[in-house]
This record gives structure tokens, C-alpha cells and sequence, in this order.
């Protein structure tokens, strides 16, 4: 039989009481974490979403209730009321806040059941039900300590942003979720309409046009936590919807946005107890990428940058790297301390890790006692040598070596540097290195496409002085030299994760449109897909910029932890599904109809 609440109200939560309560009456509600039956006592760990409290069913004091606890189960949802006792000195538990006492009840309302949950919520991290069925229960799943204090403090990130935002004199601003397609280089969700038949409306990847129609309104600083939705291939630190700050402001300099940026960071992560380091260092596209491998470098590895062999290598017959420098391509290295202690197997594993990255090959020198390498026969001991002092290795360590394309080399030795750094635990905790990547290249050529892309989007402004590139390439016909404009581009990154991207703008539609041409699209087409953009240039632009934090990853660097999910209260699996409410899903016949959709199989 299960009780009604009535009027009873609770005076505290479970993570309250303190010895500072003792002798007080209280009122409890929450769920049944534990129950351990001991005859004429009955100790149950009621939990709500503020901790956990013991409660104390007595056989002799309270008889009723001391029966009634000994039906409870696991999630029960129940109310006590009693008195808040000491604990015995030997029965404290500092672990839990409440630690110091317990409530001896005098009353106990059940006010629900609950059947037996299909995994145990209070497991240790590695002994956690595996995700998928967690998934399916997530109103389950949420129920446990740690998802419930990731979301308090992504609340707590989001009002702490909204603050800020509101006193630096920014306007939220809400833009619509049925557009046309914006162009951030991703797949678009599509939803047809249903009263304009064949025509179909498509989800923000960002708001990008819309918050440069702000400024061109004249709103002039713009901010909204916005939802963005990309359908593209999942990695464990994206979601086909995600949440950005995304942010706007007129005649912005690039020093304007990055100490707004700055004041965000730190702010935020004062909420962990973390002074961030400001202002952050500001390192171009073309150093990260030479001295890391990385456009988002984990600044928390000191040293192991990548070295460029190539002055040890000149003249070298070695067929897999005379080809590399012959074509255009490098050698680099990267040293790994400590790492002449490798063991076959270790670097086998290195090699094909490396493999995943386009490597052809992962060469290795080990400076131990002896020189031991896989070069030793193919460059002969003085090459060897002189290839360890260009590296900087010292006896002891270990250099890894790849050859081939600049993309490719800084693409593996990249993913080395972290991954080495990773095994050898050489990335300290507890500490927070950011910075800014600048002077993102205007546009990225694809190898299979055969075609220039925008590297962040088309509405990004070449740096001042390469604009005349930008004139020559898309009017002179000197294709190539598109891939050498540098833009107004930046991202912030902290310990190697990306976490926004942001440009200033064009704001001149002469510019405009040599962007899109560059970009192979006729007048027509940009007419077609921008038209609306192009017209709305022409009527007095200011010079703006902006840039979008993703609200989910920084919570992943902020709540400490490696999966998206855990920082995201309905989040979907890698292959984009919602295992809990089973979407996507069918629609049936008459839904397709009015939408003049069919299936074709
Ligand atoms: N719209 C961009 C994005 O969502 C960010 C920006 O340029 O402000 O990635």
C-alpha cells in the first residue's frame, strides 16, 4: 500500500544535515539507495539529488515504521520524518557529507515502488552496466551522483555565461531552427514542408548568417546558447546536436575578441577552482602545425615538438625518404624520453598507430647503451647520429620517425606526440594550458574532390594583406595561390581540444563574391543558396566578427571527463540514435502523404 504525500513538506535535502542539526526534527524525501537489515534495526541511505543521509528504522522506538522499512527496496521513493542523531565515533563516514549523523525516524511514508533496475547505480566507474543499457534508462542512469553534478554545473556554466555575457553588453538573441542551409562543412538535417510540397527546410549548423544579419541590423553585439545540429560521422567528442555559445560583435578587432573570449574562459573555469592563465599565447596555424603536428596542440606536453630531419638527410638513397624530399615532402622526428626503454611490442603498437594516420612507415631510433634502430643498415651510424642531434635526443630516449606528405607527417607525428605522452604519462594533471591558433589558411584542397574548400567557412576574412591572393587567384586565374591566403581566423584551445572557432568576417560583398567563386559556385548558384546574404551586404555592413564556443566539450575539459555523453542530459549514441525514446523512428503512411513523401527501398 503506498502513502500520499498530503501537506508534509521537507525541510532539508539529503546531502544537508551536518552535526550542527543534531537534536533537530526533519522531514527526508528521496530514494532508497541501500537497505541493510539488521533485526531491530534498519538502516536505509536515502539519496537525492544532494547526497545521501542515513536513516535509522528502530524496532523498540518506532515499531510501525520499523516494520514498514523492512518492505522497502532498491529506488523506492519514500519520506521519513525523525530526529537527527550523532553518529557513534566509529560509525562516521567522512566520505559523504551528512557523514557525521543520521536520522532516527520516527515515520516512514512510501509514497512509490519501483521495480528492481535493470543495472545497479551505485557501481564504481569500471564496474558501471555497459552505456547502451544505460542509454535505454537514462532517467536511470541520471539518477547516479556523478551525471547529476555534471549538469548542475553545466547549469552553472551557462548562467555564469549569460552573466558575463550581459555585463560585457551583449543582447541574447534567439534565431530560428527551420532555415536553409548554412555552409559549416557538414551534412544538414532536412525537414520537409509539409505546405509547400517538395520544398524542404533545413537545421541550423550554426547560426552563422544569422548572427551576421544581426550585426548588419545593427544589434551590434550579439550572443545566444544555441543549438546547432550536424549530421556527420560521431567521434567520442561530437553529437549530431550540440550546444555553442555563438557570439557576435561590430567593429571588433581581433585583440577585442580574444580578451572577451579570455574574460569567458576564465570565468567559467573559476567554477572548478582553476585560474586560467590570461592572456592566452598566440601561435599561427603554420607553427602549431610544424612545431606540434596539431592545429589544437596539448600545450601541457612540454618539449617533444616535432624536428625537421631533412639537413642530416641531403643526398640520402634511402628510397623512402629521398622520395619524400624529392616531391615536396619532409622528414621530421619526434623525441620520446626515456624512450630507449621501448619494447618491440610498444613500438610495433606505435607504428601502427601511426598507420592510422596515413604513415607509411614509423622509423625508430633507441639511444640506449648501444645505438639500436630500423635505420641503422639504410643510413649507416653517422646519419644516425647527426639525425639524433638535429632531434635533440639525449642518450636514454627514443626518436620516432615518419616520412611523406607535410599533411600526413604532421597529421602522425601529431597524434604520436599525444598518444606517447599519454603512455609514458608525461601530461601532468590538474593543470590547464590554453592558447590561440591564428591565421587559419583561407582554404583546405581536396585530393579526392579536386577542389578548394573553406578550412572554416565562406563568410571568413582573408588576413589585410593577403587579399591582393585572394584578387589574383579568383580574377588572374593563378588557381594556386589560393592555398597560401591566411585568414582572420582563430581558435582557442585548452590541453589539446578545440574548444571554439571564430573568424572575423568579410563584410564587403566584392569580397564576398570572390569567396564564393573561389569556392567554384556560379552567380547563380551563390544567388540561389546566398541570395538573400549577398543583398543584405549591400546595404551598409559594419566590419564584424565573432567566434563560437562548443558548450558540451568545454564541459567535457570541465567536468573531467572523456565522453560527451557524460555532460549531456539526452545524448545520442555514435550512430546517432536515442536508444531511450527509440529515434529515429517510423512515421506512418498518412504523415508521409501530407509531407508528399515515399519510401523508396
Ligand atoms: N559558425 C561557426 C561555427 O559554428 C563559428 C563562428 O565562426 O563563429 O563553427
Amino acid at each position: 500500500m503506498l502513502d500520499n504525500l498530503g501537506n508534509l513538506e521537507r525541510t532539508h535535502s539529503c546531502g544537508a544535515l551536518r552535526a550542527s542539526d543534531i537534536g533537530k526534527q526533519v522531514v527526508l524525501m528521496g530514494w532508497v539507495a541501500k537497505r541493510r537489515d539488521f533485526g531491530d534495526l534498519t538502516f536505509i541511505d536515502l539519496r537525492d539529488r544532494d547526497g545521501l543521509t542515513q536513516v535509522v528504522f528502530n524496532a523498540t522506538n518506532a515499531s510501525a515504521a520499523h516494520a514498514k522499512a523492512k518492505d522497502l527496496r532498491g529506488e523506492y521513493v519514500i519520506a521519513v520524518t525523525g530526529e537527527v542523531v550523532t553518529r557513534d565515533e566509529n560509525t562516521r563516514n567522512p566520505k559523504i557529507a551528512t557523514g557525521d549523523v543520521e536520522v532516527h525516524a520516527s515515520e516512514l511514508l512510501v509514497l512509490n515502488d519501483a521495480r528492481t533496475p535493470p543495472f545497479q547505480l551505485d557501481a564504481t566507474q569500471d564496474a558501471l552496466a555497459s552505456e547502451d543499457l544505460r542509454l535505454k534508462y537514462r532517467y536511470l542512469d541520471l539518477r547516479r551522483p556523478q551525471l547529476q553534478a555534471n549538469l548542475r554545473l553545466r547549469h552553472r556554466v551557462t548562467a555564469e555565461i549569460r552573466s558575463y555575457m550581459t555585463e560585457q553588453g551583449f543582447t541574447e538573441i534567439e534565431t530560428p531552427i527551420l532555415i536553409k542551409s548554412t555552409p559549416e562543412g557538414a551534412r544538414d538535417y532536412i525537414v520537409p514542408a509539409r505546405v509547400q510540397p517538395g520544398k524542404f527546410f533545413a537545421l541550423p549548423q550554426s547560426p552563422q548568417l544569422f548572427k551576421q544579419l544581426c550585426m548588419i541590423a545593427g544589434l551590434d553585439k550579439y550572443f545566444q546558447i544555441a543549438h546547432c545540429f550536424r549530421d556527420e560521422d560521431l567521434r567520442a567528442d561530437r553529437q549530431p546536436e550540440f550546444t555553442q555559445l555563438d557570439v557576435e560583435l561590430s567593429f571588433a578587432t581581433l585583440d577585442q575578441i580574444y580578451s572577451l573570449i579570455e574574460g569567458m574562459f576564465a570565468r567559467v573555469f573559476r567554477l572548478i577552482n582553476v585560474d586560467l592563465p590570461i592572456p592566452f599565447p598566440r601561435l599561427s596555424f603554420d607553427e602549431v602545425m610544424s612545431r606540434f603536428g596539431s592545429d589544437k596542440p596539448d600545450l601541457r606536453i612540454k618539449g617533444m615538438e616535432l624536428q625537421d630531419l631533412s639537413p642530416a638527410l641531403a643526398g640520402t638513397e634511402f628510397a623512402p625518404f629521398a622520395a619524400a624530399l624529392s616531391s615536396g615532402g619532409q622528414v621530421k622526428g619526434l623525441v620520446v624520453p626515456n624512450g630507449a626503454a621501448l619494447s618491440r611490442k610498444g613500438l610495433d603498437e606505435l607504428q601502427e598507430f601511426a598507420k592510422r594516420y596515413g604513415a607509411a612507415a614509423l622509423a625508430w631510433i633507441k639511444l640506449g647503451d648501444e645505438v639500436s634502430s630500423s635505420l641503422l643498415k639504410a643510413l649507416g651510424p653517422d646519419v644516425i647520429t647527426r639525425v639524433c642531434e638535429l632531434a635533440g635526443a639525449n642518450k636514454g630516449d627514443a626518436v620516432l620517425i615518419v616520412s611523406g606528405k607535410p599533411k600526413v607527417v604532421a597529421a602522425s607525428l601529431g597524434a604520436l606526440r599525444n598518444e606517447v605522452a599519454k603512455r609514458e604519462k608525461l601530461i601532468p594533471e590538474g593543470q590547464y594550458e590554453p592558447l590561440w591558433v591564428t591565421e587559419f589558411p583561407m582554404f583546405e584542397f581536396d585530393d579526392e574532390d579536386r577542389r578548394y574548400y573553406s578550412m572554416h567557412h565562406p563568410f571568413t576574412s582573408p588576413v589585410d594583406e593577403d587579399l591582393s591572393l585572394l584578387e589574383r587567384a579568383v580574377e588572374g586565374g593563378e588557381t594556386e595561390l589560393l592555398s597560401k591566403i591566411r585568414t582572420k581566423a582563430y581558435d582557442p584551445v585548452i590541453n589539446g581540444v578545440e574548444m571554439a572557432s571564430g573568424s572575423i568576417r568579410i563584410h564587403r560583398r566584392d569580397v564576398q563574391r570572390l569567396v564564393f567563386k573561389a569556392l567554384g559556385m556560379t552567380t547563380e548558384e551563390a544567388r540561389s543558396r546566398f541570395g538573400f546574404f549577398l543583398d543584405a551586404l549591400e546595404y551598409g555592413t559594419p566590419p564584424h566578427g565573432g567566434i563560437a564556443p562548443g558548450i558540451d566539450r568545454m564541459m567535457m575539459v570541465l567536468a573531467g571527463t572523456d565522453n560527451m555523453r557524460d555532460v549531456i542530459a539526452f545524448p545520442k549514441t555514435a550512430s546517432a540514435a536515442d536508444l531511450m525514446i527509440d529515434a529515429p523512428g517510423e512515421v506512418d503512411q498518412k504523415q508521409l502523404d501530407e509531407l508528399h513523401l515515399k519510401i523508396v527501398e
